[in-house]
C-alpha cells in the first residue's frame, strides 16, 4: 500500500495577507492618532504639487482620519469617491460573508473584470472634482 502524503498548502498567500493586514493596521493607527490637517509628516500628492489639480486620491488621508473619528460629512467632503468605494466594498464583503455562511461559492472579492470600470470611475471623478462648477468635490 502506497500512502499518499498530504498536500502541504503554500503559505506564501497567508504571509502576504498577514503582511498586508499588518501594514493596513499600522497605517490606519498612524492616521487615527495623527490628524493629517495638523501633522505634516504625511506624503503630499505629487500630481497636485506639479499641476495644482486634484487627483482621485487627493484628500484620502484626511477622509480616512475623518471616517475613523466618525465625521462622515467631513470624509465625504475630503474624498467622496473613497467613501463611496468603502461602502461598496463593505456591501461586497457582507455579501461574500453571507455566501460563505450559507456554504455557497462566491467569486473573488474584487473580480478583475471590474478593475477597468473602477479606473474609469476614478478618472471621471478626477475630472469632475477639478471643474469650478463642481468644486464641492475637491478636498
Ligand atoms: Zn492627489
Amino acid at each position: 500500500m502506497n500512502k499518499v502524503p498530504p498536500k502541504i498548502r503554500s503559505s506564501k498567500s497567508s504571509v502576504l495577507g498577514l503582511t498586508l493586514a499588518a501594514i493596513l493596521i499600522g497605517v490606519g493607527t498612524v492616521i487615527f492618532l495623527f490628524n493629517p490637517a495638523t501633522h505634516h509628516f504625511y506624503p503630499v500628492c505629487q500630481f497636485h504639487q506639479l499641476t495644482g489639480l486634484n487627483c482621485p486620491s487627493c484628500g484620502l488621508t484626511r477622509a480616512t482620519y475623518a471616517l475613523a473619528h466618525g465625521q462622515f460629512k467631513a470624509a465625504l467632503k475630503d474624498n467622496a469617491l473613497f467613501v463611496g468605494l468603502l461602502g461598496v466594498l463593505a456591501v461586497r464583503g457582507a455579501w461574500i460573508g453571507w455566501q460563505r455562511w450559507k456554504g455557497r461559492s462566491h467569486g473573488a472579492f474584487l473580480p478583475t473584470k471590474y478593475l477597468g470600470w473602477l479606473l474609469a470611475i476614478a478618472m471621471v471623478f478626477a475630472v469632475l472634482r477639478n471643474l469650478p462648477a463642481l468644486a464641492f468635490l475637491a478636498p
